[in-house]
């Protein structure tokens, strides 16, 4: 089966391409293997990226620092024109420093928590009494206010738990780690109709607001200034996750004035505070809470670097994730495995000597988990839009994106006609062995999960590259677990090299992507009020 196979494919690509093309093709892809084999660079950019830059919240000078040693990184590799591009982010940089929490009486206990994002600090410890709201589910307007009326005296100089327990079921099925073969193919099988968009594909899990009742977001903003406006000193959220995970977003207004000091407190700690108090005895917290903020963290930074093209130099392959992170850990599998996987292809590429015929660049975004702000911004300022194009907008191939994990590479979805994929399908093709199986087309112009369907949006080729799913849904994702231990170098190195040959096909062949034309672009889709969802449900998060 396999040698017949095998024979096929030698037969369609002596069809496809002249007999000295193909030879040149299995040669470079023999270098790429053979060079990320013996000299891969990943878990070193992993260390820096992580270890001492992480984390890399939008905003903050770790952010900028990664930036700035990621250029030295690249140039020092032979890459070109190496630069921060300022855009205008509109916040604070803001970064937490110190945190401390305890239960005092009636046990003496440390508890695990993460501080919330853009939330201001305690100035010193604050030793309170807690107390917890049992808010109401799902309430109108009239029903939240005649709640809150009622807790109107409850909360002054209290740390007030924010809610009930989330109840987290022991989970007894094992999440998803690697797609077999067979699941993966049919993923990116164009024939198979139910072919997956991977993370390319629209925000999953939107649920759109109920009549009548307030959306989650309402809820927090009015429970916020509700809690201020009371003279509560700490808001506590319980993180509903099990084995200590937390996942801590941020104050949406990025206005310290808007937000009391604000934890996400692990579930089992919320869980015991909350039984305690059910017993009718009180609860003494201890916080101190260290918060720094950034005024020049305004203006944001995404980092990009070259390797200048020959003939066709004006014309650009890009590539890149998000260097930004959350910061409850170092932003591991979110996302500087995306970054060091997409510095590492182009590295491959520079150092077997390939003189690319077309410019090589590649993007570190900044902004992604507040919104895809960064790559929103770089496309509108260099290529516009399908329907308002800039000069640049001709010039550019595509974009291949990384942003699910340390999972390895199992196919492409790709933003354009049909035939489009079917070019990216052939240069993966000889990476079967190590677990990439083909391409999909994609017609979906929404903004999506990742940066990719930034350009996508525009019209452009948002090249989305799918991979296992191991642990990121389930543990790592947003999570403060996400650290370099969570790397698996091996398949890491094999999405490296499968991106590099996709990246060399695109930089050489001698025509631009297939694209749709006028008759065919899909139109864009109705705008969404605001890029971010209301609530942080995890799969609606950037
Ligand atoms: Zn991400």
């Amino acid at each position: 089966m396999l040698r017949t196979r095998a024979l096929f494919m030698l037969c369609v690509s002596l069809l496809s391409y002249a007999p000295v093309l193909a030879q040149d093709a299995s040669d470079i892809n023999a270098k790429i293997r053979k060079e990320e084999t013996d000299n891969s660079q990943i878990m070193r950019t992993m260390h820096f990226l992580t270890d001492v830059y992480g984390p890399r919240l939008t905003g903050s000078p770790n952010l900028k620092a990664a930036g700035e040693w990621a250029i030295k990184q690249m140039t020092a590799w032979g890459f070109e024109n190496g630069h921060l591009e300022a855009w205008d982010f509109g916040h604070p940089g803001w970064t937490n420093e110190r945190f401390s929490g305890f239960i005092t009486s009636p046990v003496k206990d440390t508890l695990t928590c993460e501080v919330l994002s853009w939330t201001p600090g305690t100035n010193g410890p604050v030793t309170a009494h807690a107390y917890q709201m049992t808010l109401p589910e799902k309430p109108s307007q009239d029903e939240f206010t005649a709640y809150l009326a009622t807790q109107k005296d409850k909360v002054k100089g209290k740390i007030v738990l924010a809610g009930k327990q989330q109840i987290v079921p022991v989970t007894l099925t094992p999440p998803a780690r690697r797609q077999d073969d067979k699941q993966a193919k049919e993923r990116y099988d164009p024939n198979n109709p139910n072919a997956g968009q991977g993370r390319g594909g629209p925000r999953g899990n939107q649920q759109p607001p109920e009549p009548g009742k307030l959306t989650p977001r309402q809820i927090d903003e009015q429970l916020d200034q509700f809690l201020i406006a009371g003279g509560a000193v700490i808001r506590v959220n319980d993180a509903g996750r099990e084995h200590r995970q937390i996942r801590a977003f941020n104050n949406r207004t990025f206005d310290a004035a808007k937000a009391l000091p604000t934890v996400v407190m692990s579930n089992e700690d919320y869980g015991r505070i909350a039984r305690i108090l059910a017993d009718g005895s009180a609860v003494e917290l201890e916080f101190n809470i260290v918060n720094r903020w950034y005024p020049e963290g305004k203006t944001a930074y995404n980092t990009v670097a070259e390797i200048p093209g020959t003939d066709k130099r004006d014309e650009v392959v890009m590539l890149g994730g998000h260097l930004d992170s959350w910061h409850s850990a170092t932003g591991a599998t979110d996302n500087a495995i995306g970054c060091a996987v997409m510095m590492e292809a182009a590295r491959i590429l520079r150092a077997i000597g390939v003189k690319p015929r077309r410019t090589i660049r590649v993007a570190l975004w900044s902004g992604e988990e507040e919104g895809l702000l960064g790559s929103q911004a770089y496309v509108k300022q260099h290529f516009g839009t399908f329907e308002e194009p800039k000069p640049e907008y001709s010039k550019l191939v595509a974009y291949f994106n990384i942003d699910s994990g340390t999972g390895r590479a199992r196919g492409a979805s790709v933003f354009g006609p049909p035939e489009a994929a079917s070019v990216v399908r052939q240069a993966l093709a000889p990476f079967e062995d190590l677990g990439v199986m083909g391409a999909i087309a994609s017609k979906s112009r929404a903004l999506g999960g990742t940066d990719s369907t930034s350009f996508s949006q525009a019209g452009l080729a948002g090249i989305g590259m799918g991979q296992d799913p191991i642990e990121y849904n389930s543990a790592t994702w947003h999570t403060n677990l996400d650290t370099y231990e969570r790397i698996i170098e091996d398949d890491a190195k094999k999405s490296a090299m499968v991106i590099a040959a996709g990246l060399y096909q695109l930089a050489m062949r001698d025509e631009l992507l297939p694209r749709f034309s006028k008759e065919t672009m899909p139109p864009l889709p109705p705008k969404e009020g605001t890029p971010a969802p209301a609530t942080p449900t995890p799969q609606a998060r950037p």
